[in-house]
């Protein structure tokens, strides 16, 4: 893999590209800081109300609450350089933080063992504050899902909106949302991708049920985060252990397993949240969780998690079509395999490396 330095400090575009980006997750605003670097023109658009896809926080009272991905790694040194160089406010302080959490896990005799210690890091204040300091300097536009696209006289593409808006003519298009959307968009378009099909055939989509939920007197449990062995309940983390977040109280995150998540995936909110909590309370009773809530709110995610248990293609561009995917999916499904894989799309694209594996 070649690094972030090789591909922003050469600058092999021939001429201004115009390149637009489908979604603004991590996959889409690291594609689009790595193109802009390359001088490209690049748009941005994602189908939410603001970026960010599943680096999500949702507004509490006090702050802001992470629903979707918890902490991230750092492995890539690129990823870090990257990091180190875009996610940063407006003061030019860092926008991630390592969170020092204690973790446990359940064994299967139900019994907690400490989580292997690692380095694991979240946005500050909050984990949507990272997309948020990326999307800084691109042309994002946020509400805006791409029906579409549409091949033009010249060998470009035309983007389409649901209400069949043009929302212009680009040269080069890359596709980030999640494996379902992005083959929905594909046939839309009529495009075939080569050996798209079997990849989107093979992997698993998870839908996650979440709940957020404040104890104002603290939830008193003896870790910051528990990954359960339970039928209903996969993960629950303290969110107020996170570096920089205010409030009085703990605001506490919980996520159910995949399986009952896609079990109940039409099941009431109101009952989610009691199972949910139910859940939490009995399966942490000996760790002493006092059963104290105030606010809670429940959120559902339909395609949560999903990836290639192994290494995935990684990202695909077809030179001929000028289409690139990336996106965790098509790595293990996680916050840095989002930005890996972008890294090597782009590289592909500028003709650093493969094209990836399906082309
Ligand atoms: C509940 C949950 C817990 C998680 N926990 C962790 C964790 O602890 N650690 C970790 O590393 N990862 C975790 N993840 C996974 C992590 O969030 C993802 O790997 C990462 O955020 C994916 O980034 P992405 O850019 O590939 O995709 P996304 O963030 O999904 O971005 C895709 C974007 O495309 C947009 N979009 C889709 N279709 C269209 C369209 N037609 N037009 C316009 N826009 C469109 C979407 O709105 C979305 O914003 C978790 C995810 C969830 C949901």
């Amino acid at each position: 893999m070649a690094t972030t330095n090789k591909t922003m400090n050469r600058n092999l575009t021939p001429a201004i590209r115009r390149v637009a980006i489908v979604g603004s997750g991590m996959a889409g605003l690291s594609a689009g800081k790595l193109l802009r670097a390359q001088g490209c023109d690049v748009t941005l658009f994602d189908k939410a109300r603001g970026p960010g896809g599943r680096m999500a926080s949702k507004r509490v009272t006090d702050g802001a609450v992470d629903i979707g991905a918890q902490y991230f790694t750092i492995r890539n040194p690129d990823f870090r350089e990257f990091l180190g160089r875009f996610a940063v406010d407006d003061d030019n302080q860092p926008s991630v933080q390592e969170w020092s959490a204690r973790l446990r896990y359940q064994r299967a005799d139900k019994g907690w063992e400490p989580m292997r210690a690692a380095m694991r890091y979240v946005g500050v204040p909050r984990m949507s504050a990272i997309t948020r300091a990326l999307s800084r300097g691109l042309d994002v536009r946020c509400s805006t899902r791409v029906e579409r696209l549409e091949s033009t006289t010249d060998s470009r593409w035309r983007l389409v909106d649901t209400v069949g808006a043009e929302l212009g003519v680009y040269d080069d298009v890359v596709i980030t949302a999640p494996p379902v959307q992005t083959d929905t968009l594909l046939k839309n378009s009529g495009i075939e991708l080569a050996g798209a099909a079997a990849v989107f055939a093979g992997l698993p989509l998870e839908a996650c049920w979440a709940l957020i939920v404040h104890f104002p007197k603290g939830a008193r449990a003896e870790a910051d985060g528990f990954s359960f062995n339970h039928t209903a309940l996969q993960w629950a983390a303290n969110n107020s252990s996170k570096p920089g977040r205010d409030g009085d109280g703990e605001w506490w995150v919980l996520h159910a397993r995949a399986d009952w998540s896609e079990k109940f995936r039409d099941a009431d909110p109101e009952w989610i949240k009691t199972e949910l909590l139910s859940a939490f309370a009995m399966a942490v009773d000996s760790l002493g969780l006092s059963d104290d809530v105030t606010e809670t709110i429940t959120h559902r995610w339909l395609y949560a998690k999903t990836g290639f248990a192994g290494e995935g293609p990684g990202h695909v561009w077809s030179n001929s079509e000028r289409i690139g995917l990336c996106g965790d999916w098509l790595t293990a499904g996680r916050v840095e395999g989002a930005f890996t894989s972008a890294q090597g799309l782009v590289e592909a694209m500028l003709g650093l490396s493969s094209p990836g594996g399906m082309t």
